[in-house]
C-alpha cells in the first residue's frame, strides 16, 4: 500500500545552518504519528514542508504517492498552538471560509446551493467538535479550548487527506487538554484520519500516537553548531495501552538541541 505521506532523503537548509537532514520516513494511512524532539530540532520545520508553506532544499514529499507542490492546499489540514483562526468572524463563517476559499479561489465566497451545502457541511463539523451551541460567537467570546475545537473544525471540514497538528494543546489548561485529547482521539477513530502532531509533552505524545518519532542531531559540532542538522533518531510504533516513554528521551525533549 501506497504511504499517506512519505519523505524521502529531505534536508533543510536556511542560508548555512543546516536544520534537518537525511529525513527518510513513510507514514501509513490512518497512523497518528507523535513527533517530540528538543527544542530547535526543526520539529515545526518538518511539519511546514509538509503543508508545503516552504520546500525541502534537497529531497522530496510525496502525498499519497505524488510529489508535493510547495504550496498549501485542501488535502493538508493545519491547526497551530494559537491564532488560526479569524478574530472577525463568527464560529460558523470561520469554517465556512475554508470552503469558501477551496470553492472559488478568486471571489472567496460560494453562492446558492453551493452556499447552502456549505453552511451545512461547517454546522456539522462544528457539532461533531462539541460547538454546537457556539456557531454564532466570535472567537474572542470562546475559551481557549474551544478555540482550538473551533480550529479543528476549520482544518477538518475541507476532509484533508493528513492533519498537521503543531502544539495543538499546548496553551491549555491541563483538565482542558485532557478534553482535547478525547476529542482528537474521538476524531481520528471517526474521521479515519492521518494526523502528525508535534507536541513538547512527551506523555501526551505516548498517550495520543500509535507512532513516536524524535528528532534530534546525531552528530554535533561545539564550535560549529549549524553544521549538522537534525534527523528522525528514535521510530517506534506504539500499542497504545502499553506505551511508556523511555527516561532518556523524557529528558532529552526539555533540552535545547544543541546543548550535550
Ligand atoms: P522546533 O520546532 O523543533 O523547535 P523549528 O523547526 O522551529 O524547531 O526550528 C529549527 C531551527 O530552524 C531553529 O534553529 C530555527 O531558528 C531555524 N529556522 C526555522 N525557520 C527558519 C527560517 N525561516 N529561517 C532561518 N532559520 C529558521
Amino acid at each position: 500500500m501506497t504511504d499517506a505521506l512519505t519523505y524521502k532523503d529531505v534536508w533543510v537548509e536556511y542560508g548555512d545552518k543546516i536544520v534537518l537532514e537525511k529525513v527518510n520516513i513513510g507514514i501509513s494511512e490512518g497512523a497518528f504519528v507523535s513527533v517530540i524532539g528538543p527544542s530547535g530540532a526543526g520539529k515545526s520545520t518538518f511539519l511546514r514542508i509538509a503543508l508545503g508553506q516552504e520546500a525541502p532544499s534537497r529531497g522530496e514529499i510525496l502525498l499519497d504517492g505524488k510529489k508535493l507542490k510547495a504550496e498549501p492546499g485542501p488535502d493538508r489540514g493545519v491547526v497551530f498552538q494559537k491564532y488560526s483562526v479569524f478574530p472577525h468572524l463568527s464560529a460558523r463563517d470561520n469554517v465556512v471560509f475554508g470552503l469558501d476559499c477551496a470553492g472559488s479561489p478568486i471571489l472567496a465566497r460560494l453562492y446558492g446551493g453551493k452556499r447552502k451545502k456549505a453552511v451545512q457541511a461547517a454546522e456539522e463539523m462544528l457539532a461533531a467538535v462539541g460547538l454546537q451551541e457556539s456557531m454564532d460567537s466570535y472567537p474572542a467570546q470562546l475559551s481557549g479550548g474551544m478555540q482550538q475545537r473551533l480550529a479543528i473544525a476549520q482544518a477538518l471540514v475541507k476532509h484533508p487527506k493528513v492533519l498537521l497538528l503543531d502544539e495543538p494543546f499546548g496553551a491549555l489548561d491541563p483538565g482542558v487538554r485532557l478534553d482535547m485529547h478525547a476529542l482528537i482521539t474521538e476524531l481520528w477513530r471517526t474521521h479515519k484520519l492521518t494526523i502528525l502532531m508535534v507536541t513538547h509533552d512527551i506523555k501526551e505524545a505516548f498517550a495520543l500516537g500509535t507512532r513516536v518519532l524524535a528528532f534530534d542531531k546525531p552528530r554535533r559540532d561545539a564550535q560549529a553548531p549549524n553544521r549538522y542538522g537534525a534527523t528522525i533518531t528514535y521510530d517506534v510504533k506504539l500499542d497504545r495501552k502499553t506505551a511508556a516513554p523511555p527516561p532518556e528521551l523524557e529528558a532529552r525533549v526539555t533540552e535545547d538541541v544543541d546543548s550535550v
